[in-house]
């Protein structure tokens, strides 16, 4: 990614702080049949559920209905090595930035899950699959509101907080700020039909740009747990590398450029690994099959080749030293594609701002801005 967000506290974190009071004391020491009073020690929570079971709505019915059912299956359970590990499992699956930057920290899949203890992976699956969303329980007024409240306020002081205006993801698309009605969809980075436990998690989830969320991310898993394991940028890493760009023109045919008129390098020297899994997920890159052809451009290549992007950055510039007549003039035309490049550094989080300094400052080292003062 090109920066990171800011993480804010909220609210909202209570919703996943029940979930963990559920796991770490209610589901872990479950014996016999599941009733309120195995949720003594959480009277917040205790007194929801008895409220969600006098007023007997689907969606109270279907979260009541749910942590006994997992309860039940827990209750099953003889090996208490499975529960040590599951312990891990739970903690590493909600510490996502130590899954990003952690190879040898294992989550737990609902496939291995499944594979352990099927029948505990379908309770589980069909609680968590549906926390997050129109569909979620906790969009009762005894939660707070999921999406009606909760969500809008926090995506509010999230943005406040994170007020780039750009998706850090791909850095070129705009994230919707608070003065429209609009707001960017939350992605779980760690997708939830993959991983169970994190899908209310919001150190899993981050406003992203609609092409980054659902025309290129969309389930892939950053992290590649089946396929073997994978480093990736954490979303709200204090620490984030530098994103580097390089340019270079193979040809001089700016008027209708093509991508294989020019090579665009991205590249992150100290995280090699992770910067390879974001242009997986996020196909910012080319990807060339094994025999040479090209799979797919890179989201970028849109920024060169679409002829109201490079094509009229450069007629800009070259229009100056075109008509320029005479010294001054040509000294002119200077301040100007000066003043141009000045502008492209004000954002260094916009791939579009840096993609264009380094076109044109390639056009001028080519010799493409030439006044024609004879
Ligand atoms: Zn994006």
């Amino acid at each position: 990614m090109i920066f990171t967000y800011r993480y804010i506290k909220h609210d909202i974190e209570k919703l996943q702080e029940f979930l963990d009071f559920l796991f770490y004391d209610v589901w872990l020491f479950a014996e016999g049949t599941f009733n309120f009073s195995k949720l003594d020690k959480n009277d917040e929570l205790k007194k929801i559920c008895e409220k969600l079971e006098l007023e007997d709505t689907d969606w109270g019915n279907f979260f009541n209905g749910r942590i006994a059912w997992i309860y039940d299956e827990f209750a099953k359970i003889d090996d208490d090595n499975f529960k040590l590990e599951l312990i891990d499992y739970y903690h590493n699956n909600n510490n996502i930035e130590a899954l990003c930057s952690d190879k040898t920290l294992e989550p737990i899949g609902y496939s291995k899950l499944e594979a352990k203890y099927s029948d505990l992976e379908k309770a589980i699956n069909s609680l968590y699959s549906k926390l997050y969303g129109s569909d979620s329980p906790f969009n009762l007024d005894a939660f707070g509101q999921l999406s009606k409240k909760l969500l809008q306020s926090h995506y509010k002081a999230f943005i406040d907080k994170n007020n780039d205006g750009i998706c850090p993801f791909c850095g070129v698309n705009s994230i919707d700020g608070n003065i429209v009605s609009t707001k960017d969809a939350y992605d779980h980075y760690l997708p939830k039909s993959i991983y169970p436990f994190s899908s209310i998690n919001f150190k899993n989830l981050s406003p992203m740009c609609y092409k980054c969320n659902s025309g290129n991310k969309s389930t892939n898993d950053p992290i590649e747990h089946i396929k073997g394991r994978k480093l990736a940028f954490y979303p709200y890493a204090d620490n984030h590398p530098e994103i580097e760009f390089s340019f270079q023109l193979l040809s001089n045919n700016i008027k209708s450029l093509t991508p294989s008129d020019y090579t665009l390098s991205i590249n992150a020297p100290s995280n090699i690994e992770e910067l390879e899994t974001w242009k997986r997920i996020f196909k910012t890159d080319r990807k060339y099959r094994a025999n040479g052809s090209v799979e797919y451009y890179g989201r970028y290549d849109e920024l060169i080749c679409n002829k109201h992007k490079a094509k009229e950055w450069y007629e800009d510039i070259y229009d100056y030293y075109e008509n320029a007549k005479s010294i001054s003039e040509i000294e002119d035309a200077e301040k100007y594609y000066k003043k141009v490049i000045k502008a492209t550094t004000r954002n260094p989080k916009s791939v579009e701002n840096t993609i264009k300094r380094k076109f044109l400052e390639e056009c001028k080292n080519k010799g493409l801005f030439k006044a024609n003062i004879s």
